[in-house]
């Protein structure tokens, strides 16, 4: 038992040590792409904008990327079953399903809580463990995540058309004066060359996995639940986007602010048994505020989200 303890901490600080690792591997990356754009002696106009521009993307996606990094991805605080939401429940047939206790952490488990193995906790909405950022993605800090995704792809591709142009002007422009007119330094043409396949691979990469989330958002999903085969409640893409950006104005989710998220832990996630159930059924039941059973629900949500802002 007691070795097993031991084993499992030093897997923990090796996956640690990993995720650190991560985070300054990329770290270098930005800013070492930054530095090739001063290669050049002489940028064109369009050079000079898009080199302005990625540093802004760069600052933007630097908030985000810490963001995500030290905010709490959505800790369940609830840590035993609210009497409320049994009292709620007893008549509907639907207890089993916010019964579940974590058998890793012994506390209560919402239906939409998956433990994560790496942080030891139960992470309400939990989409990945993400190495990348050092930290789980859930409810909390999936806004600032799917930023620094869009704004960090926004930031490689300047920089990576900053190069092509640079390119450009070297082989069709000044071919007579070759390299030396376009750089201080003889390794500038390897490290742009370089820059520009870490920026192909990245651009691919960081896009992919924005597509993943833009999916996972959509069909109010995450990545985890779409592995599953399970989903919440299916509404407009709008609607959706709200539970994971914020529900406020929309500029406000694209910019790296905390956003105003009511935690509903009484949120069922669809699965097959539900949906055997009937999910219009459901859906009225918990959603439908008209319907005083509803009530105990959207009590219990504002109850929860109280906690969290105090
Ligand atoms: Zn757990
Ligand atoms: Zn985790």
């Amino acid at each position: 038992m007691f070795s097993e303890q031991n084993h499992d901490e030093r897997q923990k600080i090796k996956k640690n040590y990993l995720g650190i690792g991560l985070i300054i591997f990329v770290q270098i990356l930005i800013i070492w792409g930054l530095y090739t754009t001063f290669i050049y002696n002489n940028l064109r106009e369009l050079q000079n904008n898009l080199r302005n521009l990625a540093i802004l993307f760069w600052i933007i996606s630097e908030i985000c990327y810490i963001r995500t990094q030290f905010s709490d991805p959505g800790e369940v605080q609830q840590k035993i079953v609210p009497l409320k939401l049994l009292h709620a429940l007893k008549d509907l047939q639907l207890l089993q399903f916010y019964q579940n206790v974590c058998d890793k952490c012994n506390s209560w488990k919402p239906p939409r809580a998956h433990h994560c193995k790496r942080c030891n906790k139960c992470i309400y909405k939990m989409d990945h463990h993400c190495e990348w950022t050092n930290n789980c993605i859930g409810a909390l800090n999936q806004k600032y995540f799917v930023l620094f995704l869009l704004y960090v792809f926004c930031y490689i591709l300047a920089i990576f058309i900053i190069h092509i142009i640079g390119i450009y002007d070297y082989y069709v422009t000044n071919q007579q004066h070759m390299w030396n007119s376009l750089t201080n330094q003889n390794f500038g043409i390897f490290q742009v060359l370089l820059i520009i396949i870490f920026c192909t691979f990245f651009l691919f990469f960081v896009i992919s996995m924005l597509w993943d989330q833009i999916q996972v958002i959509r069909d109010n999903q995450t990545v985890i639940e779409s592995l599953q085969g399970k989903f919440g409640r299916q509404q407009s893409f709008f609607e959706n986007m709200k539970q994971f950006m914020g529900d406020e104005k929309w500029y406000y989710q694209l910019i790296p602010t905390t956003p105003i998220l009511k935690l509903n832990y009484a949120e069922i996630v669809y699965g097959e048994s539900l949906v055997n159930m009937g999910t219009s059924y459901l859906e009225d039941i918990i959603y439908d505020e008209k319907n005083p059973k509803s009530v105990y629900f959207a009590e219990f949500m504002i109850d929860n989200y109280k906690k969290k802002v105090s």
